[in-house]
């Protein structure tokens, strides 16, 4: 097997693309964006609107999916693409997907797993953003120890499944459409990782309810959502009746590669340089070497992912790495910027502002969401150092 080297990315092609889609990005784009003089939009609602909106022009453009099938709506292009466009969307502080719980988690999951009914209904219409996914994976007690999970499924006769229990921390569950839910179908004693299900449930489903959660940084885009008795048709299962755990670590996978913020990283620590002026010097080099590391090693992590087909370790390494290090820059901000940076803006994919303190609450969950960073150092310990594996938690 050929070893994975950066050239790609060196390529005329990839200078090409780079082109179109900075050029794209800039057409596109609203007026003012990532500047004060941005208009944006002041609610919730109106903020989904716009972000639907965008993603249905990403959609038309060609954007969307770009390694998905193009039966299925997507570019059919290969991974090389797709880190580009990330790269430069960040470049370009452009939004992150509305739906990135369907186009980067549960689509690329069921392109794997689904049955052919499933991706000719789900797929395109997640591409399109008419389609909104959430998780529903975590509950009160299962949250790292993912298997000890309790919502559960019973068969009803032969046409479908009663689902009950309470998932928690479910981002987004008051606006998507769909919710992938995991569900124990069968108790097999001493293996709990056997006898879990995965289903789709449409969140309009009777029976399941959604209830926000306010949140320290003002937003509540966090959820609990109850199930009671909800009913979802034979055909909600993706997989095999209690092999959802394949399910799961393919979709949690897809999540962590999601998840690695390495150009972001990038942004936030030049606008940082700019409000420091000279000081904390040391600490800012090395956040500056770090944020260009991480960009490297996210390009070394797809380089690999293109070689070897699968997500694997890499994933976790750029998800602790660069979620850590956004930490660690916005606690120098903290500490050296003193009351002018603190409440000094920091523009965001959002395309306004938001206060570096803000910022700070953000990037605590970021080590959470995801799997935490202790559950990523596990991962990490077991299988690229060959630490004896501890059974158990969401790995
Ligand atoms: C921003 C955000 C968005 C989220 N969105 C979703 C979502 O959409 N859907 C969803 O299902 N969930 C979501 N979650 C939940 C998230 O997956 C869980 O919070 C996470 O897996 C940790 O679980 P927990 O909160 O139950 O903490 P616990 O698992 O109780 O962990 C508590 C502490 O113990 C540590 N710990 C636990 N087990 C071990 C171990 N074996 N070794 C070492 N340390 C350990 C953890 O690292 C942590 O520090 C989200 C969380 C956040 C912060």
């Amino acid at each position: 097997m050929t070893a994975p080297t950066l050239a790609p990315f060196a390529e005329p092609v990839v200078a090409d693309l780079r082109a179109e889609l900075r050029a794209w990005f800039v057409r596109e784009l609203p007026t003012g964006w990532g500047t004060a003089a941005y208009n944006a939009p002041n609610d919730e609602d109106a903020e989904l609107v716009f972000l639907r909106a965008w993603q249905r022009k990403l959609y038309d453009a060609g954007w969307a999916g770009i390694t998905w099938p193009t039966e299925y709506g997507g570019r059919g292009a290969s991974l090389l693409h797709q880190a580009v466009f990330v790269e430069e969307r960040d470049r370009a502080k452009a939004p992150l997907d509305v739906g990135i719980v369907g186009t980067q988690m549960v689509g690329p999951m069921l392109i794997r797993h689904g049955s052919p009914e499933q991706k000719e209904r789900y797929l395109r219409r997640i591409l399109t953003g008419e389609d909104l996914w959430c998780q529903g994976f975590s509950e009160p007690g299962s949250g790292s120890d993912l298997a000890s999970l309790r919502t559960r499924a019973v068969p009803a006769g032969d046409d479908g499944w009663l689902l009950s229990g309470q998932k928690v921390w479910t981002s987004r569950a008051h606006q998507a459409d769909l919710m992938i839910l995991l569900a124990r179908t069968e108790s097999v004693p001493g293996a709990p990782h056997r006898g879990i299900s995965a289903f789709v449930v449409p969140m309009d489903t009777p029976g399941l309810t959604v209830r926000a959660i306010r949140q320290v940084n003002g937003s509540h885009d966090f959820c609990e959502v109850f199930l009671d008795d909800a009913f979802v048709p034979a055909d909600a299962v993706v997989g095999d009746v209690g092999r959802g755990w394949t399910i799961a670590i393919s979709t949690l996978s897809f999540e962590r590669f999601a998840t690695t913020r390495a150009f972001e990283m990038r942004n936030l620590v030049t606008e940082l340089e700019g409000y420091l002026d000279g000081r904390a010097g040391d600490e800012l080099a090395r956040h500056i070497c770090d944020a260009h590391a991480a960009g490297l090693s996210y390009q070394r992590m797809v380089a690999r992912m293109a070689v070897r087909g699968e997500i694997g370790v890499d994933a976790s390494v750029g998800k602790l790495f660069s979620t850590e290090l956004g930490q660690r820059i916005v606690a120098t901000a903290m500490a050296t910027g003193g009351d002018d940076v603190v409440s000094a803006p920091v523009t965001t994919w959002r395309g306004g502002e938001l206060s570096w303190s803000l910022e700070f609450v953000n990037s605590l969950k970021n080590t959470i969401a995801a799997g935490t960073s202790q559950i990523q150092r596990n991962i990490i310990g077991e299988r690229v150092l060959g630490l004896p594996r501890e059974e158990g938690p969401r790995s």
